[in-house]
């Protein structure tokens, strides 16, 4: 009898989520030994983490324990940090010293946050990068009412987020709505807050459309919001950030959301890379290399010639549902397919109540497009654990933790 094809997946992210519970079902029996490997054991929703970072979802509606999530009888799944990967023996090294082998390997990792470098911000700065960077903000956020209670010192109620991008409007919007919540639980007049984004190009979400510019800029300005539009961070302290328009505001609160790049690990492992991703072929194979694939924020797969698909949940889903069978095709020596992107289009929250974005090549804006933001994420779930998750999931009301500020020990 032949020895079972031994698969590792890297990242249990939504590229490697997906593709674990895809190859669980097209896999035959015995024909392959899965492992999925992943930093902590629960999988954290990345499309809504700037929720957790304003404190307006419960933890658990943004993380999922990962073995509810897979078929536990046809994956395994370890808990582990992976240190380096050794191509030529076959062989993925875990931080704790373990070492495990392969004959297929998908590469998932994911994104980081890229600082270009500023001086301060990779030390100072809070990131919206995974579950625990964004639950840092919160603590932090609250640590700052609480103090400003006794110095009341204003840069600790001057709240700046860097980026007025996908990532950066969505976390201002849960800003604009937080924040009045945690000054009625401190008994701080809102007045004395202020949230403001900082953004280097001359709008607010560069590369929409101009109605859904001018609907972002005005919503946001409503809700007191100042924006700061061709402005740059020069630097950054734990207590003031310098702009290149001459002012230094004084705050200890900067989020960072100017910019992702993929995982630094990847440039570790002596992969080709471009711009900071792994260069991958049409069947999502690392260049090069017929047994490793590499997909989601942590590959380059280029649409055109100069164009390559941005780090987003909806290409690495797309890619995931192709790589499966991709990898399978591979073991059982079959033609493998060729990675076709479908833009069903892109919709950015403004807090709970107002979003906007196209879909199917619709413009929408304000509730509507809320609306449809819910059932994206509904969809993502739907594709991550079926119709139970969904329904899991939407049943935990997003609702913010705090009811009364927490007591001092
Ligand atoms: C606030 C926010 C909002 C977003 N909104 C949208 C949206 O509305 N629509 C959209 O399409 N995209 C959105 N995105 C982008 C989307 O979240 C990413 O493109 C998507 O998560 C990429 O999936 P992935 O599987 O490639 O990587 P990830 O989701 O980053 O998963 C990578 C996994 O690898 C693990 N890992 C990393 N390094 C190691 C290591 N050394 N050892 C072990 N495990 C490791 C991580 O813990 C993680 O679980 C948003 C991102 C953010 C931050």
């Amino acid at each position: 009898m032949l020895k079972a094809k031994k698969i590792v997946i890297l990242g249990g992210g939504y590229g490697g989520l997906v593709t674990s519970r895809k190859l669980g079902k097209l896999l035959r029996e015995g024909e392959a030994e899965v492992t999925l490997i992943n930093k902590h054991d629960y999988h954290y929703i990345a499309t809504q983490l700037h929720k957790t970072g304003a404190g307006t979802a419960t933890d658990d509606k943004i993380t999922i324990h990962i073995p509810n999530l897979i078929q536990t009888d046809k994956i395994r799944f370890k808990k582990g940090v992976i240190d380096s990967v050794d191509f030529n023996s076959q062989q993925v090294h875990l931080e704790n010293g373990e070492k495990v082998s392969y004959d297929y390997l998908l590469l998932s990792l994911g994104f980081e946050v890229d600082t270009f470098g500023i001086p301060g911000v990779k030390e100072n700065a809070f990131k919206i990068r995974s579950f625990r960077s964004t639950k840092a903000i919160y603590y932090h956020l609250l640590h700052q009412f609480e103090a400003y209670k006794e110095d009341r010192d204003p840069s600790r109620l001057t709240f700046v987020v860097a980026g007025a991008g996908f990532t950066g409007i969505e976390m201002i919007g849960e800003l604009a709505e937080a924040i009045p919540g945690m000054c009625k639980i401190y008994n701080i007049p809102v007045s004395e807050t202020r949230i403001i984004n900082v953004e280097a190009s001359g709008s607010v979400l560069p590369g929409f459309d101009q109605k859904a510019i001018d609907y972002t800029s005005n919503y946001v300005k409503k809700y007191g919001i100042e924006l700061m539009t061709s402005t740059k961070i020069l630097e950054c302290t734990d207590t003031a950030i310098k702009l290149d328009n001459g002012t230094t505001l004084p705050s200890r609160t900067l989020i960072w959301s100017g910019g992702v790049r993929g995982n630094t690990l990847l440039e570790k492992l002596g992969l080709p890379i471009e711009k900071s991703r792994v260069k991958v072929d049409r069947h999502l194979r690392v260049q090069g290399m017929k047994n490793v694939f590499c997909i989601g924020d942590a590959a380059r797969f280029m649409k055109n010639e100069t164009e390559a698909l941005p780090p987003t949940a909806q290409v690495a889903i797309q890619q995931a549902e192709l790589c499966a069978p991709n990898i399978i095709a591979a073991l059982r020596g079959e033609s493998l397919r060729e990675f076709q992107y479908s833009h069903k289009g892109t919709v950015a929250s403004i807090g709970n109540t107002a979003a906007v974005g196209n879909v199917f090549g619709f413009k929408i804006n304000g509730l509507f497009a809320a609306f449809m933001k819910q059932v994206i994420e509904a969809r993502y779930l739907f594709v991550l654990g079926g119709p139970t998750l969904v329904i899991r999931q939407f049943s935990k009301l997003a609702k913010p933790y705090l009811k009364t500020a927490p007591q001092n020990k």
